[in-house]
Formats: structure tokens, C-alpha cells, sequence
């Protein structure tokens, strides 16, 4: 497939390294998390490393009044339920504490809750997580101890609602948390402990509690900065100081419950799917996997904007960090959540269910989450049972694998802080979701690269994306360089590599070398302005592609110059007819280097009211929108000034869609292991497991695609699909996991070819 024959060797470097291993023992150490151990029989491999699907009864003040363990019993059955999280301590005891400031809930009565659920799980052979929640507390507690509370720069204590926030900094974290969950670990003997807020305040608000004040001066020699300002030396001492605090509560928290409750006892925490989310709460998600024995990930419903393929997507970037032979159960909402949210009705059935089956596709297990323990919507109940027990029929196709995706894109917590600073939304999110949307719609598989991890990961990929990496460190440019100078492609968006690790603007693209452009005009190291503007919103400019095929076109004549004659570079493939593309967004002139190839320049804003207004009136510029290199080592570079990524984020448009592909099939060279024809929206995961592979087609076509909830599914198919084969599968037999029809698999000259007739959610194919 490779349409540059010179590029063999990398190519077949890629095959080898990323194809052919046999076997998970054999995985190179990228793949492993970094703490793996030696494998463990069966019997002896700990709750976190064999729990695949999880339930949740997340219990209100009321319930235990009326919860009602024997029906949920059977309720854990049903969904083949392995493990619960059942609601313990924080805020409200559901058990009967002995400390005296940890308030009973209200209609906890006489009754150990939590202990007669612990009891009846672990009779049943589950797993059970002790679920807390440690940031806040009612009055009293605050009266007893107010400098253990956050406060604002008036001495005023920060309130959620009725209940004082704690301040992370005192001996709340320090104390008061770590003798509960020993209490908890000694009585019941849980097999680990979650918590549901555990990292204390975002970081919207600033706490100058005497803790906070003393330990960030004797930290920094510095005092507690009096508002946001990204420039300033005290705020990103803040911010980091902050990020390692959280790190010190996950280690205190996991060595208390190690201590008390035995080795295998592990603080699990909880972590969004959300990385603005993630850097919001000071969680530094790339640590935290460092350090994580399972992540519990509290991401229980879409967002229009990102749809189900953001769950399948969060799977991929997570195990990207946590390593693909841990677990990522998932909360997955059977109520109503999202926008709008209601507690006590049930989410529709179909949109729970894709909700659920994108996750398992990218990775995640099921955990099905109820609020309340009693439901007059009874609806709910259903949903989660088909999805489980399918899951657990195929269990051992649904871990244990390797992706296989020839292009990553690359991201960073840090980019999203520091180059985003207060518009991660612009800045970072919408460029990277129009990069992923563009592969989703081509069905290109693709993995989230970590900028840290380039080195360990680049040996399976073919091309690297800067979906507008503003924020990239002096070793991680170095990482992508090194990529491009062993053959690897490169794309890159809009400012990437144009600022520091601080997001600080150095005085050109680090990587301008490779994208042949520099800056002419320096920004100054602390311009957030220029960074907004380029992330504005859509104005009323286009792209002049080149070179110009007026002449030979069919069309009326302008009378103006003569258009160019002359071949269109492939990337442009598929705009024979037209010369301009909407853009939307404004560029700065750049100097170009000689030899690089610019594919499309940029035509300023003009009026669009009224009409007769509408004519461009700078119709060429030589302002670069799109530039192509092919570096000594052969890596085809493309770099895309124009921030097509966000464009397509934002409005939808599908030229921009459309030119994000042709560019990522170029610089990858072709090597794209997957084909899948036929129409429909559809999110592909490929998976490589010991003799074969493993492919999930999600259907994402419907009526509610980017508008939660989808009311009907709505079947696609057929579909033709083509899965190029690693060495060690053969690629002549396919089984659908789903609708359980009979296929027919060619397997000839590395690729197995079948057919998948129609699929209504989701299909998974075991080809072998
Ligand atoms: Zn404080």
C-alpha cells in the first residue's frame, strides 16, 4: 500500500515491531504498565487486575431506610456484576463510625450499611470497593476545626452549598481522612477504597488558609498569588505546587489502606475522562497512572460535542498511560445525566447502551451507576443487563490486547495548563477533537501519544499529529525530530511547538526547521492575546489552493489574470473543482524556506452583509495556510499554519475534514492497517491479541449524533472491510461477535477482506 517504495524499510522496520509479537508475555515494556510484575496464577491475581465489570448503587441520605440488599442481589447477578462500590465515609458515615465529627447520614438510624452490603458482596464472590468522599463537611465539623477549611483572601470559608469546603493543606487530608479509612479497612476488610472528590478545591478558586499561606512560602519562598495570571512566577509555582500536593494525598491515602487492609488494599481515587477536567482538579493524569494499580474513572455520560467516540477515545488515551494490561471500569450513568440532568429517570435505553459499548470498544469495563437505591423508574434496571452479559461471553477478547493504529496524536496535561491557560476549550480541545473526528470519519485508527512518550511509542507508528501543541518542551521537540529523521510523517497544526513548556512564546517554531517556516514577527514571551485571536472565532476568510486551475475548468472567465497551469500536489485530491476553501480564521505572514512546497495561502476577511459587499477584496496573498516537505530521511512533514484542526472542531465543515485526511494518509505514507467501506459515521478500534485480531465497528450514525439523548438506532451496512495481517494471524476465518451471522474471510497478499452485512450499534470482529 506504501506509494513510496523508497520508504520500505522503514515501513517494514513498522510491520516488525508493531505487528508481529505473539504473544502479551512478549509485549515490548511500552505496552506494560510500569509497575508490572510478573504474571500471577489465576487464583492469586489480585481484585484490580480480574474485576471486569463493576455496579454501582450510589446510596442518598434516605436509602438506608428502605435499600432493600436482597433484591440487589439478584440485581449483581443479572448484570454478571464482578465488583460494587459501595458508599462508606467523607462527608456522611454509612456505617457506625467511632470518630465523633464523622456525622452518621441522616437515616442511617442503628443500621451498618455499608457493612451488611460488604458482607452480602463478598458472600456472593465480588470485589468491594469502599466509596469516599472527602471534601467537605457540615457546620459543626467547621465550627470544631475552621483552620482546617479553605478560605478566600478575606478569611471567608469557601462553601459548596450547606457544607465548608476542606482545605487539602490541613489536618483534614492529614489526619482525619487517613484514620477513617483505617477504621474502615480494619472493620470490614474492603478489597480497596475509591473516593469521589478526593483532590479538594479547583483550581477556580484560591485557598490563603495559615496552611496553604506557610507551606507554599516555605515550598517557594513565595506567597500565595492574589489571582489567575499565567505570567506571573507565583501562579505556576501555585499550579505545580498544587498538582504535587494531590500526588501526596493519593500516596497517603494508598499507603494508609495498604497498611490497614494488606497489600492488594489499594486507594483507587477517581479520575474524569476529561483531561481540561483533569488539570481543573490538579489530578496530573500521567502521574497518577505512574502510580495506579486500576484507574476508576468517573465519566458517565457524553457531551454533544465530543459524542460516544470520546469515550472509546478516553479508554485508549488512558491505557495509554496506565499501560494495556491494567483496568479502566467506567461510570457509566444509567440515569439521566449530561445535560439535562435527572437523577431519578432513566437515561434512554439506546443512548446508556452506546454510551457504554464505545467505552468497552477503547478499553474501558462496564460499571453501571445508579443514584439511590430505590427506583419508580424502573426502566433503568434493564439497561445494563444485555450489555454485560455479552461482555462477559467475550471477556477474554475485551482485555489483555494491544491496540494497533499507525498514527498518533500527540498530547500533554501540560499543553492544556500552559498553552491553554483560561481557554483550554479553543486553544487545545476543539483542534484536537477536529483532528480526531477527521480520523473517526476516515476510519483511520489512531492512538493518543503522550509528548513524553514519543520515543517509547513512535517504533509502531507510521505518523505523528500536532493537533496545535502550543506547549512542547525543548526534549519533547527533540522526541519529534527524531521521529521525522528516522522516516516518520509529521502533521502539524497552527501554532505547535511555538511555545515553551511554560507556555512562554519562544521567538520561532522550535520545529521550523522541519515545517520549512519561521516566524517573522516575535510575539514576546507572555502574549496570551495572539494565542486568542488565533483561536477566535469563525470570521469570513478562504484558502487559495495551488497552484490556481481556473483555465482548466469549466466556468465563467473573471477577466482578471490568467490562472496557473500545473499538477496539484495528491493532498489536494479530491478539490479539482474550486480554487478556494472556507476558512474561518486568520493568519500572520510567515518566511518560508526554499524547497518548501506551500499547497494553499490565505485570503483575508471581507464583508458578507449585505451581498453586494461580498467580493474578496486582497483575492491572493502570499500569507502560507498549508506547506509540505519531504525531510532527508524521507518523513513527509506537513505543516498547516491554518488551524483546520480547530475549524473542523468548530463548524463542521467537511473540506476541512476532508484536507485533515489526505493529510495524515500522505504522511503516513499509506501504512493505514484498516479499510472500511460503506457509509455511515463509525468508530473503528483495532486490537491485536496472540493469533488475532480484533476489530469493533460502533455505529455512530443516527438522528442524535451530536445531540444527546439518541431516541432510535439506525442500522448501517453493508460494509466492505479490509484488516492488513500482522505475521502470526492468518486471516481466513472472521466471527462476528454481535449478530453472530456467518462471514466469509479472504485472506491474500497480508490483507483479510470480509463483509459485515449491517450493524445496529456495534459489531466486533474476531479475525483469525
Ligand atoms: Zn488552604
Amino acid at each position: 500500500m506504501s506509494q513510496n517504495p523508497a520508504g520500505g524499510s522503514r515501513r517494514d522496520f513498522i510491520r516488525q515491531t508493531a505487528l508481529t509479537t505473539t504473544a502479551l508475555a512478549a509485549l515490548p515494556a511500552s505496552w506494560l504498565s510500569t509497575s508490572e510484575t510478573p504474571a500471577t496464577p489465576a487464583a492469586e491475581t489480585p481484585w484490580y487486575r480480574r474485576t471486569l465489570r463493576w455496579g454501582q448503587t450510589n446510596i442518598t441520605e434516605i436509602d438506608p431506610a428502605r435499600y432493600d440488599i436482597a433484591w440487589w442481589r439478584k440485581q449483581w447477578k443479572r448484570t454478571s456484576t464482578q465488583g460494587v462500590i459501595v458508599n462508606a465515609g467523607g462527608i456522611v458515615a454509612y456505617y457506625p463510625s467511632r470518630m465523633t465529627l464523622h456525622r452518621p447520614a441522616q437515616q442511617l438510624g442503628g443500621r451498618d450499611l455499608f457493612g451488611e452490603l460488604c458482607h452480602a458482596a463478598h458472600e456472593d464472590g465480588l470485589a468491594v470497593l469502599a466509596r469516599m468522599d472527602s471534601n467537605r463537611a457540615h457546620e459543626e465539623f467547621y465550627r470544631a476545626h475552621p483552620d482546617w477549611f479553605a478560605v478566600d483572601a478575606g478569611g471567608r470559608p469557601h462553601k459548596a452549598g450547606e457544607l465548608f469546603v476542606t482545605c487539602v493543606n490541613g489536618p483534614y487530608y492529614d489526619e482525619h481522612i487517613p484514620a477513617i479509612l483505617r477504621e474502615i479497612a480494619e472493620r470490614y476488610h474492603p478489597d480497596g477504597f475509591t473516593d469521589n472528590s478526593w483532590s479538594g478545591l479547583g483550581r477556580g478558586t484560591i485557598c490563603y488558609c495559615s496552611n496553604c499561606r506557610r507551606q507554599f512560602r516555605e515550598r517557594s519562598g513565595l506567597e500565595i498569588p492574589r489571582g489567575r495570571d499565567w505570567n506571573d512566577r507565583a501562579y505556576r509555582a501555585w499550579i505545580r505546587w498544587n498538582y504535587d500536593r494531590r500526588l501526596q494525598i493519593w500516596d497517603l491515602n494508598d499507603r494508609t489502606t495498604k497498611a490497614a487492609g494488606g497489600p492488594d488494599c489499594v486507594w483507587a481515587g477517581m479520575n474524569s475522562g476529561s483531561i481540561i477536567g483533569q488539570c481543573q482538579s490538579f489530578r496530573d493524569y500521567k502521574a497518577i497512572c505512574e502510580r495506579a494499580a486500576i484507574i476508576m474513572l468517573d465519566h458517565q455520560a457524553r457531551s454533544d460535542a465530543g459524542g460516544f467516540q470520546q469515550n472509546g477515545e478516553t479508554g485508549k488515551l488512558i491505557h495509554g498511560l496506565l499501560g494495556w494490561d491494567k483496568l479502566i471500569p467506567e461510570s457509566m450513568a444509567m440515569y439521566q445525566a449530561g445535560r439535562p440532568t435527572f437523577r431519578l429517570a432513566s437515561k434512554p435505553a439506546p443512548e446508556a447502551r452506546m454510551w457504554m459499548l464505545d467505552g468497552i470498544a477503547g478499553g474501558l469495563q462496564p460499571w453501571w451507576h445508579h443514584i439511590g437505591a430505590y427506583h419508580e423508574d424502573r426502566r433503568m434496571y434493564h439497561t445494563a443487563e444485555t450489555v454485560c452479559s455479552w461482555h462477559q461471553t467475550h471477556e477474554e477478547l475485551l482485555v489483555n490486547r494491544r491496540p494497533v493504529a499507525s498514527v498518533g496524536v500527540v498530547w500533554s496535561q501540560e499543553n492544556t495548563d500552559f498553552f491553554g491557560r483560561e481557554n483550554p476549550d479553543s486553544l487545545v480541545e476543539l483542534p484536537w477533537r477536529g483532528i480526531t473526528q477527521a480520523l473517526i470519519r476516515a476510519r483511520i485508527p489512531y492512538l493518543p501519544v503522550h509528548a513524553d512518550h514519543i520515543e517509547r511509542d513512535a517504533g509502531r507508528l507510521s505518523a505523528l499529529v500536532l493537533p496545535n501543541l502550543g506547549a512542547m518542551s525543548d526534549a519533547q521537540v527533540t522526541s519529534v525530530r527524531r521521529f521525522v529523521e528516522r522516516g516518520g510523517g509529521l502533521l502539524a497544526t497552527g501554532e505547535s511547538s511555538l511555545f515553551d513548556q511554560w507556555g512562554d512564546a519562544r521567538a520561532d517554531f522550535a520545529l521550523a526547521d522541519l515545517f520549512g517556516a519561521h516566524v517573522i514577527q516575535p510575539r514576546g514571551p507572555a502574549d496570551d492575546a495572539g494565542r486568542v485571536r488565533a483561536a477566535a472565532d469563525t470570521v469570513h476568510t478562504y484558502l487559495r489552493l495551488a497552484p490556481e486551475r481556473r483555465a482548466l475548468v469549466d466556468g465563467p472567465r473573471s477577466g482578471s489574470e490568467p490562472a496557473v497551469r500545473g499538477e496539484r500536489h495528491e493532498v489536494l485530491r479530491g478539490f479539482e473543482e474550486t480554487d478556494l476553501l472556507p476558512y474561518g480564521g486568520v493568519l500572520d505572514p510567515l518566511r518560508m524556506e526554499t524547497g518548501a512546497h506551500v499547497l494553499a495561502t490565505f485570503v483575508p476577511a471581507f464583508p458578507i452583509y449585505p451581498p453586494e459587499t461580498a467580493w474578496m477584496r486582497e483575492p491572493k496573498t502570499d500569507v502560507p495556510a498549508l506547506i509540505v516537505n519531504t525531510t532527508a530521511g524521507e518523513g513527509r512533514v506537513a505543516f498547516l499554519p491554518a488551524d483546520l484542526d480547530r475549524r473542523f472542531g468548530r463548524d463542521n465543515l467537511p473540506d476541512h475534514g476532508d484536507l485533515l485526511t489526505n493529510l495524515m494518509r500522505w504522511t503516513s505514507g499509506g501504512e493505514i492497517p484498516l479499510v472500511v467501506e460503506g457509509a455511515g459515521l463509525i468508530d473503528c478500534h483495532l486490537y491485536h491479541q496472540p493469533g488475532r485480531l480484533i476489530l469493533h465497528l460502533v455505529n455512530l450514525t443516527s438522528a442524535a449524533t451530536w445531540r444527546q439523548p439518541v431516541h432510535e438506532l439506525i442500522p448501517i451496512g453493508p460494509l466492505r472491510v479490509r484488516v492488513r495481517l500482522p505475521q502470526d494471524v492468518r486471516g481466513g476465518r472472521a466471527r462476528l461477535l454481535v449478530s453472530g451471522r456467518p462471514v466469509t474471510a479472504d485472506a491474500t497478499a497480508g490483507w483479510s477482506r470480509f463483509e459485515v452485512n449491517s450493524i445496529l450499534d456495534h459489531e466486533v470482529v474476531v479475525i483469525s
